[in-house]
């Protein structure tokens, strides 16, 4: 999905003249995209006309940034279509709180399961996880060993095959115990079977939550409208989590699960880790899903490793238009604290060659090969914003002085081009939107 939108709004960038019927077919790619990955057909139509009221052409045709409006435009209308316009129950300290999590099996229920207990046990509350998954070999166990390395009571049986009878009894329990976010996790079978919905809604009627979460695997991509649809039909599901956002999919399957269950996101689950959890943003979500790369996480994650007082020194920088090699290697250098898989899943067009998966090690080996050459580089090269092609002989110098070859070199060149051209988007972009105020 986020590809051919993309690749609509690029071909809308090359055409220099933006007409209505130029738009208007832009705008057909992009519903055509949305209607294949099961977005509801009103919600496109509604996305199309809305652009279309926006978007006023005699406006375009005096402006300046013709592209900027359209593409903001439908930035914003995605952000809007993730929006369903209700709140989401939020659990209280005061009061004991029941959610129950469903989903289909391996959608990742019960690691999600305890990265939301997780989550609420730093912020203070006293979480409990229940296992009413009965049709799962191991499902006990597995939940019991995420609990216990969380330190967060938990409720089961390997004998009782009743999944309702499990629910009731950990719930009970638990509100004894004075715990104010009981978590129930059920089982997904394989398939979606009416079974499966029975017991659902039989979990839900008998432990009465307040709230139930329905847990998408990003991945599942066409099946995400009828998957989400299926679930919303037995039980009273009030928020989605996204699960697996660390992988390939980028994630329209989220818009599909939000209108099938008129529900909002709420967090997306982003490795296997119980830290691995992000609170959902939406505009972060679209940037990510139109290929943007994630801009505003990415300024967080620099804000972790960049010492404060270098903060506002690095946006002045950026602002005064150059992301010079020296910029870089700070980068690299504080980017040492950071898992780089973290890092590099944010910037657009650099994760694929620099950090392919499972290859961490060596992408860390080659990012300080980067600065070994760059420590060859004159301070003029180094700060200069626009640093002027690297003539052959030049290049074969710092390759020599660094101990390293040429084609090491310039592939440590293209990367800060296209480095660079992230942070001019930076740049282009609103500073005050792009980055946190605290770093302006
Ligand atoms: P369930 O069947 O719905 O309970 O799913 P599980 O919680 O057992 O998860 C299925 C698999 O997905 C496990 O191997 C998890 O480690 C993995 N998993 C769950 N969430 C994520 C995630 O956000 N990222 C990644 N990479 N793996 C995940
Ligand atoms: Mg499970």
């Amino acid at each position: 999905l986020g590809r051919r939108i993309t690749c609509a709004i690029r071909k809308m960038n090359n055409v220099t003249i933006i007409d209505e019927k130029s738009l208007n077919e832009c705008l057909n790619e992009i519903t055509r995209a949305l209607l294949q990955s099961d977005v509801s057909f009103p919600l496109v139509k509604n996305m199309q006309t809305n652009i279309k009221n926006i978007v006023n052409l005699q406006d375009l045709a005096a402006g300046h940034n013709k592209r900027k409006i359209i593409e903001q435009a439908i930035f914003s209308e995605l952000c809007q279509m993730l929006d369903p316009g209700k709140s989401v129950f939020t659990p209280k300290k005061t009061k004991p709180s029941v959610v129950m999590f469903v989903g289909l099996q391996g959608a990742g229920k019960t690691t999600t399961c305890t990265k939301y207990a997780y989550h609420h046990q730093k912020k203070g509350f006293k979480p409990a996880l229940v296992c009413a998954d009965t049709f799962r070999a191991g499902a006990f166990d597995q939940l019991k060993q995420n609990a216990t390395k969380a330190k967060i009571p938990f409720y089961g049986s390997y004998t009782e095959s009743d999944p309702v009878k499990i629910a009731v009894e950990g719930v009970d329990r638990f509100k004894k115990e004075n715990c104010d976010l009981i978590i129930v996790d059920t089982s997904g079978r394989h398939k979606q079977e009416a079974s499966l919905f029975e017991e659902m809604r039989q979990v839900a009627e008998a432990t009465k939550p307040d709230l139930v979460i329905f847990v998408m695997d990003s991945s599942i991509g066409q099946a995400a409208f009828d998957q989400a649809q299926a679930f919303k039909q037995s039980v009273a599901v009030g928020a989605v989590i996204i699960t697996k956002m660390d992988g390939h999919a980028k994630g329209g399957g989220a818009l599909s699960a939000v209108a099938a269950t008129k529900s909002p996101v709420i967090f997306i689950g982003t490795g296997e880790h119980m830290d691995e959890f992000d609170v959902f943003e939406a505009k972060t979500f679209v940037s990510r899903l139109l290929g943007k790369g994630d801009l505003s996480g990415l300024v967080d994650k620099l804000q972790a490793v960049v010492p404060k007082e270098q903060q506002t020194k690095l946006v002045e920088k950026l602002s005064q238009g150059g992301f010079t090699l020296r910029i870089m290697y700070d980068q690299f250098q504080s980017m040492s604290n950071l898992p780089l898989k973290e890092l590099y899943s944010m910037l657009p067009g650099i994760s694929a060659d620099l950090m392919p998966k499972g290859h961490e090690q060596e992408s860390r080996a080659k990012i300080k090969r980067y600065m070994t050459i760059m420590d060859s580089m004159t301070n003029e090269e180094l700060d200069s914003s626009n640093p002027k092609v690297f003539s052959e002989s030049r290049m074969m110098r710092i390759a020599r002085g660094s101990g390293r070859v040429v084609s090491e070199v310039m592939e440590m060149l293209k990367e800060y081009k296209k480095l660079a051209t992230t942070f001019g988007k930076v740049k282009g972009q609103n500073m005050s939107k792009a980055l946190p105020p605290q770093m302006l």
